[in-house]
This record gives structure tokens, sequence and C-alpha cells, in this order.
């Protein structure tokens, strides 16, 4: 076995996705979901089928106990973690800011923002323990540059903490070798957008895009994967832009 990776928030949409590769590529693969178990089975089950090795754990990542039993649980499963994707994240319904309430904002920063560092301190302290020079690939948005006015400017902000977080937590873990690294997918075919209230918002908002169309959660993993590999070695505190040329 390669490498032993968490990726949050991976039963379907793009973690399903980098979930798939991953295990394709022969590394072991926790699918972390929240609450679609269905999902997350589902794709185990299509792992193993395919000779790979998967393991479906529930953990909502904004709850810290919750991050901690999950990280117990998969090297207990799977052995010492030595990657994390951190791929679990939420929008809410499109409205301007202020139509938007501060439970709905809190919950965002729940998911994104917190639950992002918590899995982070987890995976740091799992790869201390092991002496494994681990890698964290975090999830951000091209939302983090422009904003999404009267969409969620809340969402986009959010992302814009993960991406300055990735940025000083891979200048603090650079000498112990972890790298720490960002993707910013632009617009993908998946279900956050109808759960944001707009199930054609990729249809809608293609012709803006200069490569003229979303991307498929494919083409999102692709890079994610990337920068898990040896083949990104030197490559910390980075956030790729996958948006289609914006
Ligand atoms: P999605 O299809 O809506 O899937 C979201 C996944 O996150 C689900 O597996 C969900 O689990 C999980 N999740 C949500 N909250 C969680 C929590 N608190 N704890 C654990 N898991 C949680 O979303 P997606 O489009 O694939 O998005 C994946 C990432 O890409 C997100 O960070 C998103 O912000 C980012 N992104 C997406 C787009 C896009 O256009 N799709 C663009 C830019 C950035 P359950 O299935 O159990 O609910």
């Amino acid at each position: 076995m390669k490498q032993v990776v968490i990726v949050t928030g991976s039963g379907r949409g793009i973690g399903a996705a980098v979930a798939r590769q991953l295990a394709a590529g022969g590394h072991a693969v926790a699918v972390n979901f929240r609450s679609d178990r269905q999902a997350a089975e589902e794709l185990v089950r299509t792992v193993r089928a395919a000779g790979g090795v998967a393991l479906a754990v529930q953990a909502d990542v904004a709850d810290e106990a919750q991050v901690t039993q999950m990280f117990d649980m998969v090297e207990q499963e799977l052995g010492p973690v030595s990657a994390l994707v951190n791929n679990a994240g939420v929008t809410s319904r499109m409205a301007s800011f202020m139509q938007t309430s501060s439970t709905t904002i809190e919950n965002v920063f729940r998911t994104n923002v917190y639950g992002t560092m918590h899995c982070c301190r987890a995976a740091i302290d799992s790869f201390r323990r092991s002496g494994t020079k681990g890698v964290i690939v975090n999830v951000s948005s091209v939302a983090a540059a422009t904003g999404s006015p009267n969409e969620y400017v809340h969402y986009a902000a959010s992302k814009a903490a993960v991406e300055t977080f990735t940025l000083g937590l891979a200048k603090e873990l650079a000498p112990e070798g972890i790298r720490v690294c960002a993707v910013a997918p632009g617009l993908t075919l998946t279900d956050i957008h109808a759960v944001s209230g707009e199930p054609d918002r990729p249809a809608r908002l293609a012709p803006k895009i200069p490569l003229q169309r979303p991307a498929t959660p494919e083409e999102i993993a692709e890079p994610i994967v990337w920068l898990l590999s040896p083949a990104a070695s030197y490559i910390t505190g980075t956030t790729l832009r996958c948006g289609g040329g914006l």
C-alpha cells in the first residue's frame, strides 16, 4: 500500500472522484461522510470490488471530538495516516449578505474553516506520531478570489480563510517536510448547486467561463491527487486554481 489517505466529504461529488482516483492508484482511502452513509458505503464497495482498499467513516468535521475518533478508527483499520484531503464543504441558499442569517454564516464557517483546521490538527498529530512527512490538500474555491456577491459572500470569505490558513500552515510545517497545498475549483458539476437553490447554475454560468463549460469532478480530482503525490514534492503553500480560465 502506498499511502493511507483520509478524504473528507468523499461519499459524493469532488471528494468521491478523489477517493476513486486514489484507490485506483493503489492507495488506501478513508471515505468520510457526514450523513449520506449509503453513498459512502456504495463507493467503498466499488473500490473493494476492484481490489482496492477503502473504509467508510462517519464524522462531522465541524466537531473536533468526531474528527479525533475518525483518525483513531482509520489508524486502527488502515494504519498510520500519511495524507489528508480537506474536501468537505458547504454553501447555503443563494442570497445577499444582509439576507443571510448569522446561524447560516456560522454553519458554513464551522464546516469549511473549523472543520479544515480540526482535520489538519489531527493529521499533523498523526504524521508526527508515526514520523511521516505527510501531505495535506485543502479544497478552496475560485469564490475566494471573486467574492461571490449576491450568492454567498460568507462562503467566499470562508474559502479565503482556507487559502490563508494553507499558506501559513505550510510555512510552519515546511521544516518538518510536511507539505500543505490547496486547490481552488471553479464551477464543478456536483449536487452543491442544488443545495444552494439552483441546480442549473452550472449551465447558466458556463458562458462566463473562458473554457465555456463547468468542470467534471474528475477534472478537479486530478490536480488534487497530483499535489498529494511525490511528483509535487517541491510545492507547498500553493493554491492551484482550477477554474477553466477564471
Ligand atoms: P457536494 O457534492 O455537495 O458534496 C459535499 C460533501 O461534503 C458531501 O460528501 C458531504 O457529506 C460532505 N460534508 C458536508 N459537510 C460536512 C461535514 N460537516 N462533515 C463531513 N462531511 C461533510 O460538494 P462538492 O461540490 O463536491 O464540493 C466539494 C468541495 O469543493 C467543497 O469544499 C466545495 O466548497 C468545493 N467547491 C465546489 C465547487 C463546485 O462548483 N461544486 C466549486 C468550488 C469549490 P454527506 O454526503 O454525508 O452529506
